[in-house]
């Protein structure tokens, strides 16, 4: 057997691209369209480069305790990593790790599979039903696990607090990780943090990517049971004590500080997505009623392909996934109102010529 044979086969996940063109309009990567909060730009010009010497807090100590404060809840009960990809990474390998299947939906997060195969854990893909719903009876029974997003990505649809507990409830041998990148952007009542003390195999997954504008400094958390977040600790530092690099996690409390920035943002961009979605609708395209910073359209007449190809000459990046069943849609992010009204004036004249 040649050392060849003996490489880990993996087929990785494909990010959005991130393209350094002058004057684009980037609305591939559901990042925040404003900046973070000042009190980050603050923390940036005030760090100290000596500290450089030294190694982080290993267990990322400052940056939990502004979280358990945020949350009210304690800091035994917070993991933070490089970004929510780094947390749902350390989770998929900590609770996902039986022989049976873990259950998630069939569009969703693409980025599930690659950690599923990467550790050859078993899965199986639910439909989402015909309006992109999640039906919670297909995660009962029997599994190894169970994780979504709520909103999904990329389809927007946002879960009720009851549906997503009915799948909490049914699961209480196994770990149900609810992924709330988006939650912010979807009303006060979407997450369902609040049943962390109710339930101890839920694990609620969040980020500073995408509502506190913060994708370059990778900050993701997850809130859970002492037990669960215990258990990944332990799996953590069996791998890399120093995940979190001094500077971030200086900025995340930053960030954490500054409420009023933050609700502020949030609000903008939920005013302006619903706008989008109206300008849309009057082009032709139809999309579920999204609670992301995103919406997933699909017009009418037009290949998606095209559409997208046509922005992108115009340096114009929206998201087109070459997957079979979404491939009729774009995902795109919700940017200033500026980048809206250009977008909607580009898919004018765009949808003319088609
Ligand atoms: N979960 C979902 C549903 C996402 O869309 C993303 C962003 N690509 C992530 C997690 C990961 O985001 P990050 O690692 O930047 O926190």
């Amino acid at each position: 057997m040649s050392w060849e044979d003996k490489v880990r086969k993996v087929e990785p996940y494909v990010p959005g691209e991130q393209p350094n063109v002058k004057d684009m309009i980037k609305l591939n990567t559901n990042e925040n369209p404003y900046p973070p909060s000042p009190k980050v730009n603050e923390c940036i010009m005030s760090l100290d480069y000596d500290r450089m010497r030294l190694y982080p807090n290993a267990d990322v100590m400052p940056l939990r305790k502004a979280l358990a404060a945020y949350h009210g809840i304690d800091v035994e009960q917070i993991f933070v990593g490089v970004g929510s990809d780094d947390v749902i990474d350390m989770a998929f390998l900590t609770f996902f790790n039986s022989e049976v299947p873990v259950l998630f939906p069939d569009v969703t997060y693409s980025f599930y599979k690659v950690w599923a195969e990467l550790y050859r854990i078993p899965y199986i893909l639910k439909p989402l039903d015909k309006d992109m719903h999640i039906d919670p009876a297909d995660y009962s029974g029997e599994n190894g696990g169970v994780i979504f997003p709520n909103p999904n990505a990329p389809t927007g649809v946002l879960e009720s607090r009851e549906t997503v507990e009915k799948i909490i409830a049914a699961n209480p041998d196994s770990v149900v990780m609810v992924d709330e990148a988006y939650v912010d952007f979807a009303g006060k009542d979407a997450s369902v943090l609040p049943l962390i003390d109710k339930y101890d195999n839920l694990l609620v997954v969040r980020t500073f990517s995408k509502s506190r504008a913060m994708a370059g400094a990778r900050i993701g958390y997850c809130m859970g049971s002492k037990k669960l977040i215990s258990s990944l600790e332990a799996v953590k530092f069996s791998i890399n004590s120093y995940t979190m690099n001094t500077p971030a996690i200086d900025m995340g409390v930053a960030s954490v500080s500054d409420d009023a920035y933050f609700k502020e943002t949030i609000e903008k961009i939920v005013n302006t997505r619903e706008r989008l979605k109206e300008e849309l609708k009057k082009l032709g395209f139809s999309m579920p009623d999204g609670k992301g910073n995103f919406v997933f359209a699909k017009h009418e007449s037009a290949p998606a392909k095209e559409i997208y190809l046509a922005l992108r000459a115009r340096n114009i990046f929206v998201r087109f996934f070459d997957t079979p069943g979404i491939n009729d849609r774009l995902r795109i992010t919700v940017g200033t109102d500026e980048e809206v009204d250009k977008l909607i004036a580009a898919l004018k004249d765009i949808l003319e010529g088609v």
